[in-house]
């Protein structure tokens, strides 16, 4: 067991499975600026006083995972998580003092990450697409979670105790796919699954304001292209692997002003070009 000091950058939508309830992917970055993964945490069921932001510098008791070959993961103890020191916030100030952590170790591709994890099962990273084309919506099959993961909820609740605590987490019933390139010869460029906790969240803000599905996806689509990838903003997506497959998704997007990120390297995307 180790203690561990981390800037949290990351917090996937919530997602019942059938081994660890419900599951949230929380990730970040130690002083050093080296990503880990905190993995499995029950975050709904945190106190409330555990229930860390992101951007919030965060300390935890974790140990190394046995089944979890990712380099990055770590198993943290929920009931040690503190909070140390108050969130970064970005109102009115530049996003260089989240940059400093986040940017230290921006990888070239999604190519450069795929050769690193076939050498050290590297399983998280930040990339700077050179061109973000697309935010590509679709409707899921299953407008809701599987029988056998909503059962395993139920079980693990009931056993616990905890049955009464929350209702499950409401399914988003679309998909979102970053469509980008990165800046590599070897991109063929890329459809990647979106998981961001953010955009999911925004989907049934709408929603719970009485827009139809159409009006939601349309809310998503401006966030996405007047704020997190528009021509005025320098945006990176954290990218990470799934588990069981070992593919990569996008699980969160950093979209500092051009010019305000920290990073010696900002500079303006290129955007939906012709
Ligand atoms: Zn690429």
């Amino acid at each position: 067991m180790e203690r561990l000091r981390a800037f949290i950058t990351i917090k996937t939508y919530p997602n019942p499975s059938a081994t660890y309830d419900e599951l949230v992917c929380t990730a970040g970055v130690t002083e050093e600026g080296e990503f880990v993964r905190l993995y499995p945490i029950r975050f709904r069921d945190l106190p409330w006083g555990q229930q860390y932001q992101k951007y919030q510098w965060i300390e935890v008791m974790a140990e190394r995972h046995r089944r979890d070959v990712r380099k990055e993961s770590w198993r943290p103890q929920p009931d040690s998580i503190q909070f140390y020191g108050e969130p970064i916030k970005t109102r009115n100030v530049d996003w260089s003092d989240r940059g400093k952590y986040v940017l230290k170790y921006v990888s070239r591709s999604m190519e450069e990450l795929w050769e690193a994890q076939k050498v050290d099962n590297t399983s998280l990273g930040i990339v700077r697409p050179k061109v973000v084309e697309d935010l590509l919506v679709e409707e899921e099959e299953d407008r809701d979670w599987k029988p056998s993961a909503l059962a395993a909820l139920d079980q693990g609740r009931f056993w616990e105790d905890r049955h009464a605590t929350r209702q499950p987490p409401r399914k988003v019933p679309f998909k979102f796919r970053y469509k980008f390139r990165c800046d590599d010869e070897r991109c063929k460029g890329h459809r990647m699954m979106n998981e961001d906790w953010e955009l999911g969240r925004l989907c049934w803000r709408h929603r719970d304001r009485g827009d139809s599905e159409d009006e939601a996806i349309e809310g998503v689509r401006q966030r996405f292209f007047t704020e997190m990838c528009a021509p005025t903003r320098e945006t990176y997506f954290f990218v990470g692997t799934v588990l069981r497959h070992g593919t990569w998704v996008v699980i969160g997007t950093f979209y500092p002003k051009v010019g305000r990120s920290g990073s010696p390297v900002g500079q303006t995307l290129d955007m939906f070009p012709e």
